[in-house]
């Protein structure tokens, strides 16, 4: 993209009146698991836990607001890149010419009673009646490709739903075999979800997947309430007004994660922190190998957010309790919370 389009994309009516990223008060863990995400969207995922009303939903349409708009192909569903077409993508394929447009980074809510045929698609029932077509409706995860897709109260959604997300989550692509169609399509987007422990439990197959959990609390201390409530307040009296006083703020946020994209593949990591990443893991017990490689990549894409080329152990530190704290096996002596467990072994381990 070149600068021009930027400045263009930066100054579109409807960007103007997003809340601002930068105007989110506290929830740092969850801001730096977002901003993570955005770099490299490989680390699979945010899981959000905590109260309502503490400004997820917000936070991650104020993110994808900072995100530079994305070239893609004009009347392709899916909105593939018109420069590296998805291979799965059945409106591209084949064809040699491809118009295209910038167009925002999807932000797509998946509502818990969704039903199976509006998440993944479905037959063109409209079509198929009218013309005897058999063609194919995409849903919500087709219009979340390249983007993010949204989940409040994950942890009560249904299992086969679930089961379904996290197997398009993995591969990047969506295969649907039913009323006689065969379509698969690119489905590539960093899954938000957002729950309430108390309200559920994760399945741990599921808590396993999302690359970072982070817990976000309402605060506590008067004056960050205070001035969680005079920004809303100033926010929704005037949007517009509000929005100009972050805009420098805004540009210089998104100037971070677009730095941090583009210097990422030069990001090294030494071998004594790889060290560190594993010694800490096998203190915790954490099942397989998916802990340690998080950990590696969100430690990357947090050190590519700090503008080095090196990983350090304070990033492993930094990062630690949102890698790990959802991949602990339950210890019935030990009667500390996950949050706590992480900070005690980064304490011994990484001291
Ligand atoms: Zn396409």
């Amino acid at each position: 993209m070149n600068r021009r389009d930027h400045t263009l994309e930066s100054s579109s009516p409807e960007r103007v009146t997003t809340f601002p990223f930068t105007a989110i008060v506290a929830q740092d863990e969850m801001r730096q698991a977002l901003l993570i995400a955005a770099v490299d969207p490989s680390v699979g995922g945010v899981l959000v836990f905590g109260d309502r009303g503490t400004g997820k939903s917000t936070a991650i349409r104020a993110l994808a607001g900072l995100l530079p708009r994305m070239r893609a192909v004009v009347g392709c569903p899916y909105a593939c890149d018109p420069a590296a077409p998805a291979e799965a993508c059945p409106h591209c394929a084949g064809k040699l010419e491809r118009k295209s447009a910038l167009v925002p980074v999807p932000v797509v809510d998946l509502p818990l009673g969704a039903t199976e045929d509006r998440v993944v698609g479905a037959l063109d029932l409209q079509r198929a009646l009218a013309l005897g077509e058999k063609a194919f409706e995409p849903g919500l995860l087709a219009r979340a490709n390249r983007g993010f897709l949204y989940i409040d109260e994950v942890n009560l959604l249904e299992d086969h739903l679930v089961d379904l997300l996290l197997d398009v989550a993995a591969s990047g692509v969506n295969t649907v075999e039913r009323e006689g169609l065969s379509i698969r399509h690119p489905a590539r987007f960093v899954l938000v979800g957002s729950g309430n422990p108390e309200e559920g439990e994760l399945r741990p197959q599921l808590l396993d997947r999302f690359g970072l959990a982070v817990e976000v609390a309402t605060p506590t201390d008067i004056a960050t309430r205070i001035d969680v409530v005079r920004r809303r307040d100033a926010y929704e009296r005037d949007p517009a007004a509000f929005c100009a006083t972050y805009s420098k703020a805004e540009r210089a946020q998104a100037k971070q994660i677009t730095l941090a994209r583009e210097r990422l593949p030069a990001v090294t990591i030494p071998d004594a922190v790889l060290e560190a990443c594993a010694r800490l893991c096998l203190a915790l017990g954490t099942d397989g190998l998916r802990g340690e490689l998080t950990l590696m990549r969100t430690a990357r894409a947090l050190a590519a957010l700090d503008g080095t080329h090196d990983v350090t152990i304070d990033h492993v530190r930094r990062i630690a309790p949102a890698a790990l704290r959802h991949r602990l096996r339950r210890n019935p002596l030990d009667e500390a919370g996950s949050t706590a467990r992480v900070a005690r072994a980064v304490a011994e381990v990484l001291a």
